[in-house]
């Protein structure tokens, strides 16, 4: 077989140390890789690279398609960007797999309970677009941007990726019940896309339940698919449930790149002094592995982990530093026990995951009718809703829209509002289509540029009904 050929970035801090103990790991199995060393992070921003991500980084992955990587840090004072973003954003790496099992030998108040599950979390949408902007001096706004596209890519991927590995349910975990329209999208997605799937058992769980049942009763979960900020804080959650950081590996999967690395970063205080534990990184070495087809390759290393931890052989973040094992006899302990078998623990075979093929076109879900009946225009205003609102309704009184209500961060303060609302300056004020008008868009910034003159607007929200649905949501309280 040929060899295959990976983008090695060894990272900063505890970085290099993990990656290397992978490396040696995966190269024990005798799975030929050539390994392209380059380089991200830290030292990149030191050189004056804003993007922390080196060019010729860029050209590797462009050509390997495959990366395993230590952590990268983020230095305050070299420019805002992660490189870590940047590497995801760059070869869009839609899909974070965070897997985490119970482990002999790594004693949790959850030991002996089978914790075998598997967080796939949507990682290029959400808040985490990152689109953010004062809307007054003292209301800040971030984007929370959802796809029909990106939603179908995620669940696609969480079911073919439990099919991979013979997983019996998959979980999807939304906040759908407040937010209906964003994380509702990828619940009506999933629901959809799951009869495809029907030897997977497939629910729903709110997300804030989700991490209830997630400290509650873990071994009930399997897959669970969720967008980038649920999956960001409950994937955390379930790495402490089996050990913490150090045992936590993950995927990256893009159409085209995938990129392997710990969940943990990089841990500077114990960068050099051979004591941390790289099972993380291996353990997403061992994900690669699978990736690559190199499924007894896989199964081997994973064995061999199971049984270093189950002799005792544990490092200082899991028994103490005065007690634990280097990283490098860690290593060489897993690599002796190479073709060994974890006698009573259960080790996943797989088979390759089929990912979602989805056209590029930009318009996903094209629409049949779409039409705006009428538009939020947001004023910065430190008047009353009780005087803005009549001056508002005098402004438009010759427009074809009429103002239907102002609501303050949410809820209705006029007409006849909610008194006990605390106001802020940001108040989104909505107008209507006038019974029997149709409109445009032109009217609703018509109207704007008319309230501007007397007010401060601030944002504009056109209100439209798509194929016949809203595609806004009411306010607390308007009827
Ligand atoms: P961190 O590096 O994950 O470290 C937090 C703590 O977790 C450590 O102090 C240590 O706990 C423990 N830990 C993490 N990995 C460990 C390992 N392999 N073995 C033993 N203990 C381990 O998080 P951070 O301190 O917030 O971030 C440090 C830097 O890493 C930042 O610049 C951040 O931006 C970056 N980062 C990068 C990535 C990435 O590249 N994907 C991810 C996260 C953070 P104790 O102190 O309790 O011993």
């Amino acid at each position: 077989m040929s060899k295959h050929r990976v983008t090695l970035i060894p990272g900063d801090g505890i970085g290099p140390e993990c990656v290397n103990a992978a490396v040696d790991i995966i190269n024990a199995t005798g799975v030929e890789i050539e390994w392209i060393e380059r380089h991200a992070g830290e030292r990149v921003f030191a050189e004056g690279i804003a993007s922390g991500v080196r060019p010729d980084t860029i050209d590797s992955i462009n050509d390997t398609r495959l990366v395993l990587k230590g952590p990268l840090g983020t230095p305050v004072g070299y420019g805002e960007k992660s490189a870590n973003v940047t590497l995801r954003k760059l070869f869009e790496t839609y899909a974070n797999i965070r897997p985490v099992r119970e482990l002999p030998g790594v004693h949790t108040p959850y030991s002996g309970r089978g914790i075998d599950l598997v967080v796939v979390r949507e990682n290029v949408e959400d808040l985490y677009a990152g689109i953010e902007h004062m809307q007054t001096p003292d209301v800040a706004q971030c984007l929370k941007l959802i796809s029909a596209k990106g939603s179908e890519k995620i669940i696609r991927l969480a079911f073919e990726f439990a099919r991979s590995e013979g997983r019996k349910s998959v979980a999807c975990a939304t906040k759908s019940n407040i937010m209906k329209l964003t994380e509702g999208e990828m619940k009506r997605t999933f629901e959809r896309i799951a009869p495809e799937y029907p030897e997977i058992e497939a629910w729903h769980v709110i997300i804030d339940n989700c991490a209830h049942q997630l400290v509650k009763k873990p071994e009930q979960f399997d897959v669970i698919v969720t967008t980038n900020m649920n999956g960001d804080i409950i994937s955390d959650l379930t790495s402490a449930l089996v050990g913490g950081l150090g045992f936590a590996p993950s995927a990256n999967l893009g159409s085209d790149v995938a990129i392997f690395e710990a969940v943990h970063g990089s841990a500077p205080k114990y960068a050099g002094k051979n004591v941390i534990n790289p099972t993380a990184v291996v353990l997403s070495g061992m994900m690669m592995l699978k990736h690559l087809g190199e499924f007894e390759a896989a199964e081997a290393v994973e064995h061999a982990v199971l049984v270093t931890l189950g002799q005792g052989k544990l490092t200082g973040d899991v028994v103490g530093y005065d007690k634990g094992v280097s990283t490098s006899d860690y290593t060489k302990a897993v690599m002796e026990n190479l073709g060994q078998r974890a006698e009573g623990w259960k080790v996943r075979s797989a088979s390759p995951i089929k990912l979602p093929k989805l056209s590029r076109d930009q318009v996903f879900r094209p629409a049949t009718t779409k039409e705006v009946v009428g538009g939020d225009i947001f004023v910065e205003s430190s008047l009353v809703p009780a005087v803005l609102g009549p001056s508002l309704e005098t402004i438009a009184a010759e427009s074809r829209l009429r103002l239907k209500m102002i609501s303050n961060r949410g809820t209705k303060v006029y007409p006849e509002g909610n008194p006990n609302i605390d106001c802020v300056s940001h108040h989104r004020c909505r107008f209507v289509a006038r019974e029997g008008e149709a409109i445009t868009f032109a009217d609703v910034l018509a109207l704007a540029e008319k309230v501007n003159a007397t007010h401060e607007v601030c944002h504009i929200e056109r209100l439209l009904v798509i194929d016949g649905a809203p595609g806004f949501t009411k306010a607390q309280g308007e009827d």
